[in-house]
């Protein structure tokens, strides 16, 4: 065996290789626990190696998520434009996060791939990312996703950004204990609110039912929208 691997069994804590990150939540685990999972398989097809996955968040503020319409005046300033800039500052603190982490990693041989806050892969078929950073924050116990289709964490709500780092690094898991029976209230505001109807209340083996395309579609032509978000009363 390399030393290579076997520095890749180590248990291993993130924040012994990274006391600085500059984001609001972490959150790590085992891919192990996910066997078998589609959550698993997108990770591998990454990072054949990977063994851990860290997730990163930040909040995006309510204060500028009251600001934001989903109507659009032609000609009259947009307040949706410090939705995108909010965007573009937590984009670039997450994506940093996570390249910082990677290379944490890889100073100690180990493989790491950073995964951006912006500009995840997609495939257009079906608007599906080729890793879902919502499921990996929930798997890492930094929330649960609620019907409005986003991560729902205890105390930001849905208001979160994230970025996500796989690691060969067999990490200690982080917030696995926490209660994930806590976030979303399944008040049915979130459904209510949507312009675009792109929201229905779940079926029982289902989290949440969105109509991507829908969602997709009004976005665009309604220059953002972040009603579900907005609305939501998680963490307010
Ligand atoms: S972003 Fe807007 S259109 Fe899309 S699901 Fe949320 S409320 Fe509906
Ligand atoms: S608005 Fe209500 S139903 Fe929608 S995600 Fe938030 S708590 Fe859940």
């Amino acid at each position: 065996m390399t030393k290579q691997r076997e520095s890749a069994t180590v248990n291993t804590s993130l924040q012994d290789l990274m006391p600085k990150l500059d984001v609001d939540r972490v959150g790590i685990f085992s891919l192990a626990e996910w066997k078998g999972t589609k959550l698993e398989a997108t990770a591998l097809r990454l990072l054949p190696q990977a063994r851990s996955v860290a997730v990163f968040a930040m909040e995006i503020y309510p204060e500028i998520l009251d600001l934001v319409s989903a109507v659009k005046t032609t000609g009259a300033a947009s307040l949706n434009d410090l939705l995108d800039s909010n965007a573009e500052f937590l984009s670039g603190r997450l994506t940093k996060a996570a390249y910082d982490t990677a290379r944490a990693f890889h100073s100690i041989g180990l493989k790491a791939l950073p995964l951006p806050a912006r500009g995840c892969p997609m495939d257009a078929r079906f608007l599906e990312a080729v890793f879902s950073y919502k499921h990996a924050g929930q798997a890492a116990g930094l929330g649960r996703i609620g019907w409005n289709a986003l991560l729902i964490t205890p105390d930001l709500g849905p208001r979160v950004r994230l970025s996500c780092c796989l690691t060969e690094a067999t990490l200690e898991p982080k917030n696995a204990s926490m209660n994930m029976n806590l976030e979303c209230y399944s008040c049915g505001l979130c459904l209510k609110s949507c312009p675009a109807k792109a929201l229905t209340e779940p079926q029982d083996d289902e989290q949440y039912a969105i109509n991507k395309f829908a969602c997709s579609s009004f976005r665009s032509a309604a220059g953002g929208c972040a009603e579900c978000m907005r609305v939501c009363p998680v963490g307010r």
